[in-house]
Parts: structure tokens; C-alpha cells; sequence
């Protein structure tokens, strides 16, 4: 008897494999696993107690009666919440499960697996205690009001997987009834490391952003949140289009969101991008063909961020870019938001933060961009690797000095 281990790409190509070996003379196949459903077995995050339970004395401090003057301190000011409890350096990771992924409505308990390894995410690379909160409705009223009851433990909230647009009324409204951060990751994460690579693609091709014309292919919770982080860098010439084309002042279909970046122009995707200078997709797979990016000005930008597969495939247009960059980990330049939320609630956790201003994000992103040198800048090498090491104390500095900046800082 022998365990072997073979790497399948897919569930497919693992079920060719198992009848190929099913062929194979005196071979009889005993037990078939799945590592990655090995690994979900128990789930994949745990709690742990920080200090010791050994003695007496000790469980006589950490729970009654010595907790008690803990409780009456916090009672006293409110404020040493902050120092004396898991709430300075804990995040809730919330979710209805309606956009789970790019799966769609799967619901809170298929979503769970997803706030995990969020979880997961937030620890490593920010030392930050994630827990998944995945909840049993998606009214936006009971979400928001649930979110709010349950704030008292938590030192920020990431917004996770919540479909557009209520997404916006949502992280708006929490914004304004809480005290602590709040970040629809899905929105602000996305747009911050896209402006991240697109601060230095722009380098490459030697364009301002003032001076180029954009189009943003998505108007979700990506797509606008891009739109209106560009617009506060300095964008000035914006053509967002969604699954009915460009988002024109002529339409009566538009959403409010929609609504405040709609343009003159009119048309299909094919019509917005042809002089375009940069192209940025958060919609659909393979919706960008090649004669549209050929249609371009003169050394376009691409980043075709449809997950798992792009709106183009890179190999197709490869040689009629400037610079191409996707969401995904097995080409050049992957947009994936991990480089900025660690960072983000690091900063935001340590200085006590109250909210997350634009301006916090803003400093971010050239917090990320200023990580790949000039001599390292290259069309396959515009935004860190998502393992570089300088990448979270970095977001997380910028980010606390802007807030302060800003006077959103408490400590
Ligand atoms: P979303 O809120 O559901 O928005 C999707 C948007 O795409 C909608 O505005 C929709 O149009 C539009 N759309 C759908 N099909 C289209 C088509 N054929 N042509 C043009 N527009 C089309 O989703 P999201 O959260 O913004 O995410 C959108 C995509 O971006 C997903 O594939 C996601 O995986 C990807 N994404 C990638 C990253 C990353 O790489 N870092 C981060 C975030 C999102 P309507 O409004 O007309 O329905
Ligand atoms: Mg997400």
C-alpha cells in the first residue's frame, strides 16, 4: 500500500486522474483525499488565551473577583476599553454573504470558509485578531443595525462579500453611526492597490493622470469605489461603463452611485475604449477582445482584474500593451487586495482611529507604490509581491500619519 500525492489543477483534472490510475493493471485505488479539504476540516482559526490559567491567584485576576475592577475602570472611562480589553487589536470581518467571491449569493454559512481565511490574512500580515462574522440576513437595516449592537467588541469592521449596492448604503451609514473604522474591503481595498499599480504603470508610459482618459469597465462595488478614489488622486477624464455600456447622463437606468460619475459620452465598452489610455476591469470574464485594446491610444494600460479569469486574456494582448496586470497570482503584476486592508487596520487600530478618511487611502496606495524602487519598475513588476515583507508597516505607517493628519486619531 502507498499514498501517493498528485497535483490536480481542477476537480476535473483530478477525476482524469483517478480513472487513469483506475486502468492501471494490479493497481486498486483505496481512498481518494483533497488537501485543501484536508486543511478545512477543523476550520482554520482558533482562539487562544494570552496570559496564563495555572494557579488559584491567577484565575482569581483574570476572571472574578479581580476582573471586576477592570469592569468598573472601563465603566469610569469608557475610553480604556481600548487598553484593557481585546477591542484595541480585534477586527470584525462581516459579511450577509451575497457576494461571496466571485460566486454570487451563496448565504452566510457557504460565506464562512471565505471570513476565515480573511481571518487568516489579518493575522499574518498584521498581527490584527480577525473573527468572521457571517450574518443571517441581507436587510440592509437589520444588517446595519446588527453591526452597530455588536460594534462594542471591536476596534474596526470590515465589510466582506456584501453585494452592490447595498454595500454602499451599508458602509455609509455604519460610518456614520460608529466610532470606530469602518472599510467595505471590496470597494476601498480594490481601489487602493489599483491606484497603487496604476501610479506606477503611469510612470512607465510617462502619462500624469491629470492628462489621461480612463475607463473602468465594472460599476459595482469595485468599479465605483476605483472611480471615486481616481477622481480623488487627480483623475480628471473618467468613462465608467457597466453590463448596459458607458454610463451616460442620457440613461435613466442609473443607480445614485452610477449616477455621480456618469459622462456625456454614449455607447458600448468598444465604443469608450477606443483612444482610451488605460483600462481597468472589474466586470466579467473575457468581455475585452483584442481589437478593443488594439483600438487604444498609444501605449496602453490593462488591467483586466475579473476574478478568476480576466476580462482578456494577457497572452492575447501582450504585445500591444504598455503594461497588463490582473487580480490573479500566475501572471505579472497581480492587483490583489491583501497588499492594502492588513495595513490599513494596522495603522488604524494603533492610533486609535475613529474612521478611515480618502486621504488615509490615498496614502496608502503611495505607501505601496513607493515600494518598487525605479530601478525595479518594469511592465511586469508594478506593484509589490503580496509576501513582500515591508508592504503592511508601510501602508500602516502611511496611514496612521494621515490619519493624524486629519485628526481622526485618538492616541
Ligand atoms: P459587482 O458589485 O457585482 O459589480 C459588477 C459590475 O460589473 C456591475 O456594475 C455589472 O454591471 C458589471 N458587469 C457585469 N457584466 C458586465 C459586462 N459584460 N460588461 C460590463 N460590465 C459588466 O462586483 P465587484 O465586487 O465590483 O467585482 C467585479 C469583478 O471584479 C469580479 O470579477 C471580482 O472578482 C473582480 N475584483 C477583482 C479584484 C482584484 O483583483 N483585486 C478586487 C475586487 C473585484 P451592472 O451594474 O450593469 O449589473
Ligand atoms: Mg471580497
Amino acid at each position: 500500500q502507498r499514498e501517493i500525492t498528485v497535483d490536480a489543477s481542477s476537480e476535473e483534472h483530478a477525476e482524469k486522474i483517478v480513472s487513469a490510475v483506475r486502468e492501471i493493471p494490479n493497481v486498486k485505488i483505496l481512498k481518494v483525499s483533497d488537501r485543501t479539504f484536508d486543511l478545512h476540516r477543523k476550520g482554520k482559526i482558533t482562539i487562544n488565551s494570552r496570559i496564563p490559567l495555572k494557579s488559584q491567584a491567577e484565575l482569581a485576576m483574570a476572571y472574578t473577583p479581580g476582573v471586576g475592577r477592570i469592569c468598573k475602570a472601563i465603566h469610569r472611562d469608557r475610553q480604556e476599553v481600548f487598553n484593557l480589553t481585546i477591542k484595541q487589536n480585534t477586527v470584525a470581518v462581516v459579511t450577509d454573504g451575497s457576494a461571496v467571491l466571485g460566486l454570487g449569493n451563496l448565504g452566510p454559512e457557504a460565506a464562512l470558509p471565505v471570513m476565515e481565511g480573511k481571518a487568516m490574512l489579518f493575522k499574518e500580515f498584521a498581527d490584527i485578531d480577525a473573527f468572521p462574522i457571517c450574518l443571517a440576513t441581507q436587510d440592509t437595516e437589520e444588517i446595519i443595525q446588527t453591526v452597530k449592537r455588536i460594534a462594542p467588541v471591536f476596534g474596526g469592521v470590515n465589510l466582506e462579500d456584501i453585494s452592490a449596492p447595498r454595500c454602499f448604503e451599508i458602509e455609509k451609514r455604519l460610518r456614520q453611526e460608529l466610532d470606530i473604522p469602518v472599510f467595505h474591503d471590496d470597494q476601498h481595498g480594490t481601489a487602493i492597490v489599483s491606484l497603487a499599480a496604476l501610479i506606477n504603470a503611469l510612470k512607465l508610459v510617462q502619462k500624469p493622470l491629470e492628462g489621461v482618459r480612463i475607463v473602468i469597465n465594472g460599476a459595482g462595488a469595485a468599479g465605483i469605489a476605483i472611480a471615486a478614489l481616481l477622481r480623488s488622486a487627480g483623475a480628471t477624464t473618467i468613462w465608467l461603463c457597466d453590463s448596459q455600456g458607458i454610463v451616460s447622463l442620457s440613461r435613466t437606468d442609473l443607480n445614485a452611485q452610477k449616477r455621480e460619475f456618469a459622462v456625456k459620452a454614449e455607447g458600448s465598452l468598444a465604443d469608450a475604449m477606443r483612444g482610451a489610455d488605460i483600462f481597468l476591469g472589474v466586470s466579467a470574464p473575457g468581455v475585452v477582445t483584442p481589437e478593443m485594446v488594439k483600438s487604444m491610444a498609444k501605449d496602453p494600460i490593462v488591467f483586466a482584474m475579473a476574478n478568476p479569469i480576466p476580462e482578456i486574456q494577457p497572452e492575447l494582448v501582450m504585445d500591444h500593451v504598455a503594461v497588463m496586470a490582473t487580480g490573479r497570482s500566475d501572471y505579472p503584476n497581480q492587483i490583489n487586495n491583501v497588499l492594502a486592508f492588513p495595513g490599513i487596520f494596522r495603522g488604524a487600530l494603533d492610533c486609535h482611529a475613529k474612521t478611515i478618511t480618502e486621504h488615509m487611502y490615498l496614502e496608502a496606495a503611495k505607501a505601496i507604490a513607493s515600494l518598487v524602487s525605479s530601478s525595479q519598475l518594469d511592465p511586469e513588476h508594478i506593484i509589490p509581491s503580496v509576501f513582500d515583507p515591508r508592504v503592511s508597516s508601510a501602508v500602516a505607517g502611511a496611514v496612521q500619519l494621515a490619519a493624524r493628519q486629519d485628526g481622526v486619531a485618538v492616541e
